[in-house]
């Protein structure tokens, strides 16, 4: 972890068309600064799995590529952001991705005492989102996240991380579900990507590179920004 860079709290967004990256930066960068990665799908995903009333209603949505309701979102997040553990900044994974939400982000930092540090598009050709998100699997056991082209296990059927030897797709990365959140993403989530540019915390990363060379480019974001 960089000591030097772990004095005050910082707030970071990573905005992007499904596929681009997010989840696997995010954790790259939350191992690095010691930075807790909040991702709103891996939220959802615990309480689909979990039953919960919140998971019930999402899950439809979700299979369909749609969006989850702001209300649902908003009240999961609020939560996860009251752990104590998020104290020393984070790194908002999937979230906001609409107006209502990118608003509900700024009240919460505000009663906080918080602000966004940076907010950064990782922009990536639509293209290529097909072939990236029908090949990845995560480690059922520790998360890490491999893909069948670009990032195998150095030992087949080993994840790299801790070993294990399960390993998951998730239910909503086939190709007829890509094209509804990618749709989803241009249509809801892309405006926000000039909100963020109006309050001068906007950085562009061009994310269709070596997986190594976008986290370079978003450490040297994060050290500048903190
Ligand atoms: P992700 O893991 O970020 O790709 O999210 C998976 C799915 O969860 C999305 O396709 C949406 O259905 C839902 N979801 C995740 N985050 C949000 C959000 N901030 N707002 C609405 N829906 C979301």
């Amino acid at each position: 972890m960089d000591a030097q860079v772990q004095t005050r709290p910082a707030v970071l967004i990573l905005l992007g068309p499904p596929g681009a990256g997010k989840g696997t930066q995010a954790r790259m960068l939350e191992e690095r600064f010691g930075l807790v990665q909040l991702s709103t799908g891996d939220l959802l995903r615990a309480a689909v799995a979990a039953g919960t009333e919140a998971g019930r209603e999402a899950k439809a949505v979700m299979d369909a590529g749609g969006l989850v309701s702001d209300e649902i979102v908003i009240a999961i997040l609020r939560d996860r952001l009251a752990q104590e553990d998020t104290a020393s900044g984070v790194i908002l994974d999937g979230f906001p991705r609409t107006s209502a939400q990118a608003e509900a982000l700024d009240r919460l930092l505000e009663e906080n005492g918080q602000q966004i540090n940076a907010a950064i598009s990782l922009e990536v050709e639509d293209a290529a989102m097909v072939t990236r998100i029908s090949g990845r699997s995560t480690c059922a056991t520790c998360g890490e996240g491999y893909h069948d082209s670009f990032k195998q296990p150095e030992k087949a059927g080993t994840c790299d991380k801790c070993g294990g030897s399960e390993f998951k797709r998730r239910a909503d990365d086939n190709v007829e579900t890509v094209a509804s959140r990618l749709a989803a993403y241009h249509a809801q989530t892309a405006p926000l990507i000039a909100y963020y540019e109006s309050r001068g915390v906007l950085r562009r990363v061009d994310a269709m590179g070596e997986i190594g060379a976008i986290a370079g480019a978003l450490g040297e974001i994060v050290v500048a920004a903190r």
